[in-house]
C-alpha cells in the first residue's frame, strides 16, 4: 500500500490540477468529474490529527490527509447523532432546515420498536444526490442514513425492521428499499457466506461493485463498525481501535480502486466524534415519578401528553398535546430532579434550539454532563454505573471529543492542506463543488472550502 499511496502524491504532483475557481465552481465541466464520499461513523478527527499518542495504526487516513486536504474539525449538527448529520452532510443545512431533526421518527417512548428517519422524503430541501442528478449525473449510495427512497440511480439505504429478530443482521427492508434489482445484482456481495465478514467489508463490496460496473459520478458510502464498537466499549477502548484500523483497511480497498482516476476525488469524513461515559441515566424515570407518563399495571410507561427521543448525549421532550394545568410545573421538577444528580450540562429552550439550529418543535432538550449518557430506560434509579466503559454522542456539538472528520484527495487538491475548523454545514456546498457543480445547487448559505 505504501508504494501505491507515494505514486499517487508524485503523481499529483506532477499533472497539472484541475483548478476549482473561487465560489467552488470547477473548471471541468459536470461529467467529468467523479466523487467518492465515505463516512466513517464517529470518526474523531484527532484519529488522523495524533494517531500515534492514541496508539492507532491508521496508514491510510494519515496518508490521505498528507497528500490532501484535512480539517482540525468539523463541527457536528445539534444534536451531535447520526441521522441529522448524516442529512446535513448532504444537504449543507442543519436539521431545524432539513427536517431530520433525530434518529428517531417516532416521539412515543411507549411505542415498542421504534421507527428511525430511513425516509429521504423526510427531509425537506434537496439533497446532493437531487442536485447531481438534475445536472445529468449518475448517483449511488451505499448504507446512506436517510436515503431510503430516494432519487438515487443505485441504491441499498441503510434501513431495517425493528421488530426483526435480528435487526442488523436481516436485510429484507434494505433489499425491500433499494434500487429495483438491485439487491438481487449485489446479493453475493451483501449476504457473504462467512460469517465472520464484517458489515463494513460488505458495504466497501457492495460499493465498489457499483463504482466499477455503472460507473456513477457520485458515490455514498457509510462504515458502521467503528461507531458500534465505540458504543459499546468506549471510543478509545482496544476494540474501538481496532474498528478504526479495519476502517483504514476498508478505506484502502477504496483508494486502491479510484487513485488511477484523475478525475475522482476521494473524501473520507464523519458526522460527530465520541466521548467516553460511565453513568447512564434515565430522564423517563423523573419523568413518570411526576406524572408525566402514566404507568400500566406491568409497570411500563403509558403516554400521556409529553413525547420523548433519548439520544445518547441529549434527551427531547415534546407536547404532543397542550399541557394541562400543573404540567409544565411537573416537567420543571423533574428537570430540577435530573440536575441535582449532576447528570445534565445545559437546558436548552426555544431559544436555544433556534439559535443551534436544532429541532423547534421540543420543549425542552437536555445536553448531558462529562461521563453521563441519557437512556430510554422507564424503570429503576435515576442514574446508574454502565456495565463497563462506554462510549456516546448526540450532546451539543461544541464538546471536546466530538469533532468529526474531513479530508479531501483529489483534483485540484493541496497536498497538506489545513482546513482548520468549519461548520458541517460547509460539506455539502463542498462536495457539490468537487462534482463540478455550483454549492448553490443546494439550499446551504455556506461556502465551499477552498481547497488551494
Ligand atoms: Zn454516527
Amino acid at each position: 500500500m505504501g508504494a501505491k499511496l507515494s505514486k499517487h502524491r508524485v503523481r499529483a504532483s506532477h499533472h497539472t490540477p484541475r483548478r476549482r475557481a473561487s465560489g467552488g465552481l470547477a473548471a471541468a465541466p459536470p461529467g467529468q468529474l467523479r466523487l467518492v464520499v465515505v463516512s466513517v461513523d464517529g470518526m474523531r478527527s484527532d484519529f488522523y490529527r495524533r494517531p500515534d499518542e492514541l496508539g492507532l495504526k491508521a496508514p491510510v487516513l494519515r496518508e490521505l490527509s498528507r497528500v490532501g486536504a484535512s480539517a482540525d474539525a468539523v463541527i457536528s449538527t445539534c444534536p451531535s447523532t447520526t441521522y441529522p448529520a448524516h442529512a446535513t452532510l448532504v444537504t449543507g443545512v442543519s436539521p431545524r432546515f432539513h427536517g431530520v431533526y433525530s434518529h428517531l421518527a417516532s416521539r412515543d417512548p411507549t411505542a415498542g420498536p421504534r421507527p428511525w428517519h430511513w425516509f429521504a422524503s423526510a427531509l425537506r430541501v434537496p439533497a446532493l444526490w437531487d442536485a447531481a442528478s438534475a445536472a445529468g449525473l449518475r448517483t449511488a449510495a451505499i448504507g446512506w442514513p436517510v436515503s431510503a427512497g430516494a432519487a438515487l440511480d443505485y441504491n441499498v439505504p441503510e434501513i431495517w425492521d425493528p421488530a426483526a429478530a435480528d435487526p442488523f443482521g436481516d436485510f429484507t427492508a434494505a433489499a425491500k428499499n433499494s434500487t429495483a434489482g438491485l439487491f438481487d445484482e449485489l446479493r453475493e456481495v451483501l449476504q457473504p457466506a462467512s460469517a465472520d465478514v464484517t458489515h463494513d467489508h460488505v458495504r466497501v463490496g457492495a460499493a465498489l461493485h457499483l463504482w466499477e460496473r455503472h460507473r456513477p459520478h457520485l458515490l455514498l458510502v457509510h462504515l458502521v463498525d467503528y461507531d458500534t464498537a465505540a458504543h459499546e466499549s468506549g471510543p478509545m477502548s482496544p476494540q474501538a481501535l481496532a474498528a478504526l484500523e479495519q476502517s483504514d483497511a476498508e478505506i484502502a480497498r477504496i483508494r486502491a480502486c479510484v487513485f488511477d482516476d484523475r478525475d475522482t476525488s476521494l473524501v473520507v469524513l464523519s458526522d460527530h466524534g465520541f466521548v467516553l461515559v460511565e453513568k447512564e441515566v434515565a430522564p423517563q424515570v423523573a419523568l413518570a415519578d411526576v406524572g408525566l407518563f402514566g404507568r400500566s399495571g406491568d409497570g411500563n410507561l403509558k403516554l400521556k401528553h409529553l413525547g420523548a427521543i433519548h439520544a445518547g448525549g441529549s434527551f427531547a421532550m415534546y407536547w404532543l398535546e397542550p399541557p394541562a394545568n400543573g404540567e409544565r410545573m411537573a416537567l420543571w421538577k423533574a428537570v430540577e430532579r435530573l440536575k441535582e444528580t449532576k447528570a445534565v450540562a445545559h437546558v436548552l429552550g426555544h431559544t436555544d434550539l433556534w439559535r443551534l439550529g436544532a429541532d423547534p418543535d421540543a420543549a425542552l432538550i437536555l445536553d448531558a454532563a462529562p461521563g453521563f449518557l441519557f437512556s430510554d430506560r422507564s424503570e429503576g434509579q435515576v442514574v446508574r454505573p454502565t456495565p463497563r466503559p462506554q462510549g456516546t454522542h448526540g450532546h451539543l456539538p461544541s464538546r471536546a471529543g466530538l469533532e468529526a472528520s474531513f479530508i479531501a484527495v483529489g483534483p485540484g487538491i493541496k497536498a497538506g492542506k489545513n482546513l482548520g475548523r468549519f461548520p458541517i454545514t460547509r460539506v455539502g456546498p463542498t462536495l457539490a463543488s468537487l462534482l463540478g457543480l455550483s454549492p448553490r445547487t443546494l439550499a446551504s448559505s455556506e461556502k465551499a472550502v477552498d481547497f488551494e
